[in-house]
């Protein structure tokens, strides 16, 4: 008979092991419950600890902790910097009374800053970059017929320019017209350039040639005497066809509207009948960019506006350089009112 103490129940098989999960479904709750467990009471007979004295599960050593103190201290120090430097600087006692300047002195300044001030972030400075600009006049002008003597000329046109009986010669006006037109718009700050009648810029047709405009000063003919009343006045004239036609109207109107001021002063009329071909069809304007703003002004008649050609190139200068510095300015240029009749007190 066996003793019943002898007697052990056999271990059941995995009786510590989790269950294993089931399958989730309808009745499987998304979260583990919390079940909350009563705690066990100490014994009566024990004394009572104070929590703090209560055994803790020893706290793992944080090895950064540290840093938050180093990231404390560096933000107090940058503030204290901060602060420091925005102190506006004390003003400088004034120098005694019988102070003077030692001239051999060198600037040394008396108050430097407490702290240096590192310039490590300092911003860009607006400093404009010399950009290579490509030599594009705002104004080219050609003086009728004028060459530099021994240059190589490229007759195109058979036209020498007017020569009058007196020896008066077109070139000689033109030329000096256009050299005071030149001076004065320069002292204006334009960059303008003067050209020969068959220049080298635009010897052959040359599209990379474009200055902000283009005026071609020509003197009319010689034309003298009863049958020839309608050869006096001034006209001005673009390409036609125009490859630029509102540029090429603008610049026209404002040489217009300014030259006619002068022009109307000594009963000088725009002659718009004696506008020809030769004008419209101006050599030059196939020869440089088609789209440059570009004119070509005859001044007037050498017969019967002689006077006004010779005597009066400082007005006439100042007509040609105000219409080019309105069309350069952009100006709208309107059309010249009606010329007023002249009167008495006009006469030259
Ligand atoms: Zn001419």
């Amino acid at each position: 008979m066996s003793d019943s103490s002898d007697f052990k129940p056999l271990p059941r098989k995995n009786k510590a092991a989790p269950r294993k999960r089931q399958s989730v479904g309808a009745n499987t709750p998304s979260a583990t419950r919390r079940v909350s467990r009563a705690r066990a009471a100490p014994p009566a007979d024990e004394p009572r600890t104070p929590r703090s004295r209560r055994a803790r599960p020893p706290a793992q050593k944080n090895r950064f902790g540290w840093l938050k103190y180093a990231a404390f201290l560096m933000m107090v120090g940058v503030g204290v910097f901060v602060v420091a430097n925005l102190q506006p600087t004390p003003p400088a006692a004034p120098p005694p009374a019988d102070f003077t300047p030692d001239p051999e002195a060198t600037l040394v300044p008396t108050q430097a800053p407490f702290f240096a001030i590192p310039h490590i972030f300092e911003l860009p400075t607006d400093t404009p970059t010399p950009i290579p600009t490509p030599s594009v006049p705002d104004v080219a002008i050609v003086a009728g017929h004028w060459a530099i003597e021994g240059a190589a000329r490229v007759p195109d046109v058979p036209d020498s320019g007017a020569i009058c009986p007196d020896g008066t010669r077109e070139v000689d006006i033109t030329k000096s017209v256009a050299d005071k037109t030149l001076s004065l718009l320069q002292r204006r700050g334009y960059r303008a350039e003067l050209l020969q009648e068959f220049d080298p810029v635009y010897k052959d047709v040359n599209p990379d040639f474009a200055p902000r405009s283009f005026l071609s000063i020509h003197v009319d003919s010689c034309l003298v005497g009863a049958e020839y009343a309608y050869a006096t006045g001034y006209k001005i004239a673009h390409a036609e066809p125009s490859d630029n036609q509102v540029q090429d109207d603008r610049l026209v109107t404002c040489l217009t509207r300014s030259y006619d001021k002068v022009a109307s002063k000594y009963d000088k009329p725009f002659n718009y009948n004696t506008i020809t071909r030769n004008m419209t069809e101006y050599h030059a304007f196939r020869k440089i960019d088609p789209t440059t703003p570009a004119a070509i002004i005859e001044l007037g008649f050498l017969g019967q506006d002689y006077d006004f050609l010779l005597h009066h190139q400082d007005e006439i200068a100042q007509g040609l350089a105000r219409g080019l510095d309105d069309f350069l300015k952009g100006q709208t240029c309107a059309p010249p009112t009606a010329t007023p009749p002249p009167t008495t007190t006009d006469a030259p």
